[in-house]
């Protein structure tokens, strides 16, 4: 089975983003549970819970075709220690969000040691709060997305997802998300996706592969500048895109392109590979 997708609105309730999905097309879907650029949010209601559930149900959305993305505001390897409780705790309530939605997955940027701690420190910081995190839930796998390595970004190359898994506890709770302009932007030629992914394999191991951004790019390769583009509009080019529909089924693999006009068609199009 292929969950294919696009990052959708859930403006007005989570309870929205599977009808949102479902009009364009998408046979899976990502989300905020919250407002991603908010520290506080009010809990989730039973009510829209509940709507979510049945939406889901609807649309045949099962919970492996669902990846849910955290706040843009959460740093889990911060160099200061009441920033870094912060985070900790944002991050435990977006995970237990995800429990009460039936969620088996959260999506996240592992952090930014923003010039004060070593790379190494950073991404201890990043596994140990991962555990906490772990240790408090049931059922919800922390995915960590690879990151295009801008500012002080930890998490663009393989080697630091491979660092943080290793100190993972819980090995059967983690798991890495590949955004393909984040990826390309960081060095990885996406141009020629089978020696990225075989690298993947040799470093991280592509059992942890839970999910897939979707994403061409505006920037040059190694630029470490973040900027999505639409599918073969952009420096990746359509084969990559290709290649990634045909190979990998049984994940989430999400569009996070800016146009979302063009969404309809570029599901379709990645569907017509899969
Ligand atoms: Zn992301
Ligand atoms: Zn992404």
């Amino acid at each position: 089975m292929s969950y294919i997708g696009a990052h959708v609105s859930a403006s007005g309730g989570v309870e929205n983003a599977p009808l949102n999905a479902a009009r364009i097309g998408a046979t899976g879907f990502a989300l905020f549970t919250k407002n991603q650029r908010q520290w506080s949010t009010p809990p989730l209601t039973q009510k829209s819970i509940d709507a979510f559930r049945e939406n889901c149900r609807a649309h045949s959305f099962v919970p492996a075709a669902i990846l849910p993305h955290d706040s843009y505001l959460i740093n889990l390897g911060h160099p200061a220690p009441m920033e870094l409780e912060r985070s900790r705790a944002a991050f435990l309530d977006e995970m237990q969000r995800c429990e009460a939605l039936g969620l088996d997955k959260l999506n996240f940027h592992p952090g930014s040691h923003l010039k004060q701690i070593s790379v190494d420190e950073c991404l201890s910081r990043v596994a140990e709060s991962i555990n906490r995190v772990l240790e408090q839930t049931h059922g919800v796998t922390a995915v960590i997305e690879n990151t295009a390595g801008q500012g002080s970004n930890v998490g663009f190359a393989f080697e630091h997802l491979a660092q943080i898994i290793d100190r993972v506890e819980d090995k059967s709770r983690v798991g890495v998300c590949i955004d393909t302009c984040h990826a390309f932007t960081a060095g990885y030629d996406m141009r020629n996706p089978e020696s990225v992914f075989a690298e993947l394999d040799r470093v991280v191991g592509l059992h942890y592969l839970r999910g897939m951004h979707l994403n061409d790019t505006l920037k040059d390769r190694g630029s470490h500048v973040d900027r999505h583009a639409p599918m073969g509009t952009g420096e990746i080019g359509i084969a990559c895109f290709q290649y990634i529909a045909q190979r990998f089924k049984e994940i989430p693999l999400i569009l996070e392109t800016p146009d979302e006009t063009r969404w309809p068609d570029e599901i379709a199009m990645l569907k017509s590979w899969a």
